[in-house]
């Protein structure tokens, strides 16, 4: 009998390395997209993803997400690409709350320490918050994980990439997927992972989320500042996160504040200009009113409707959907690709 063959629909990250963990592990897999591989348009094509392992209240979390960690640290190895910037991730914190999110850290064996609002003099962080800093956690080059995991598949002889094929529909009972066109392909398995545009083909309760990113240049006396800086989060009133510039990427702000539910990744009306009146830079920022903002951008997830997160469902005796990738969605798609090959077996 020959090798089992599963169909992916969708090239962002959660189809691109479910297809590299099947090849690794023997099983013939066919990633299909509307457009090119990787597609611009894909969520997961952006400049920057942030990668972290602490969870400051969970240590269960925080022990699973340094696992993870390791996993794309060993993607790297395998792709022959660099696409990790290990800057660290520093994040205002409560004081009085400090000790615990420590303990924390410490009970997971992921490294944790305290350092002083003032040693970031280019944030600004909650009155009162002590900053807890992750060294080793950082940022993910997104577009550069997607282009080298396509190089790695079109090398792999158990790979195929079909770019421009629009998939119009997906019968999960049948594990049959409907092509633009009328043709239609199947395989032992089936995962849909179409990003927020998942609910177009699958009946999955999800909600979508949009958000608008504010992207700025620093002004060249504080380039110092941004070299080699982490990424920060629970900036200003406590919900602005920012990634910082390097490596060809520019700084992005945003705020839980700037993200909203819509009926789906196409509706129309947005303002995305309007939304950035929700974000405060005087709150973020030091000298904010000597940044450039460059480009304002609007960019969807989907969340699981009952959980608020992400979610890999059964939805057919071989069809599984990734219609809610949820808001870390990028760092976790390597669990997803493993939950696959568990699933449908070699
Ligand atoms: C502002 C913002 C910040 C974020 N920050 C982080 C972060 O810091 N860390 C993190 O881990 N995650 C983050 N996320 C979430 C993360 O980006 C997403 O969860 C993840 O990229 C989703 O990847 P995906 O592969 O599931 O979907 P996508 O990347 O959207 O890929 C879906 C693919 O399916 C294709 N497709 C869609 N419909 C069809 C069809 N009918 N036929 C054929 N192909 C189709 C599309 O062309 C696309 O290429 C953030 C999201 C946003 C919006």
């Amino acid at each position: 009998m020959g090798a089992k063959h599963v169909i992916v629909v969708g090239a962002g990250v959660t189809g691109l390395l479910t297809a590299v963990r099947c090849a690794l592990a023997g099983l013939r897999v066919t990633v299909l997209d509307r457009g090119p591989i990787p597609n611009p348009t894909a969520t997961s094509h952006v400049e920057q993803r942030v990668l972290r392992a602490f969870d400051p209240g969970d240590v269960a979390a925080t022990r699973s997400a340094a696992v993870l960690h390791r996993r794309w640290l060993a993607l790297e190895e395998l792709f022959g690409t660099r696409f990790y910037r290990r800057v660290g991730v520093v994040t205002g914190w409560p004081a009085d709350a400090a000790g615990a999110a420590l303990e924390t850290a410490r009970a997971a064996g992921v490294p944790v320490s305290v350092a002083e609002p003032e040693e970031y003099p280019h944030l600004r962080f909650p009155a009162g918050s002590a900053v807890l800093v992750e060294p080793d956690a950082g940022v993910l080059l997104a577009d550069r994980v997607l282009h080298a995991a396509t190089r790695w598949l079109r090398a792999h002889p158990l790979a195929e990439l079909r770019p421009d094929l629009v998939v119009r529909s997906v019968d999960a009972a049948a594990g049959a997927v409907r092509l633009d066109g009328g043709g239609t392909t199947r395989g032992d398995a089936v995962l849909v992972a179409a990003g927020p545009w998942s609910g177009e083909l699958v009946d999955v309760p999800t909600k979508v989320h949009r958000q608008t990113t504010v992207h700025l240049d620093p002004p060249a006396d504080l380039a110092h500042r941004w070299a080699g800086a982490p990424s920060a989060g629970r900036l200003g009133d406590g919900r602005a996160w920012l990634v910082p510039p390097g490596e060809g990427t520019r700084l992005k702000i945003s705020s839980a504040a700037l993200c909203r539910e819509v009926g789906a990744p196409a509706d129309e009306g947005d303002d995305a200009a309007r939304w950035t009146d929700h974000l405060d830079l005087s709150s973020v920022l030091a000298d904010h009113e000597r940044y450039t903002v460059v480009a304002v951008r609007t960019c969807h997830y989907a969340v699981d409707a009952r959980t608020g997160g992400g979610a890999l469902d059964r939805i057919g005796p071989a069809t599984w959907a990734r219609a809610a990738s949820g808001g870390d969605g990028f760092r976790t798609a390597p669990v997803v690709a493993d939950r696959i090959v568990e699933e449908v077996g070699t």
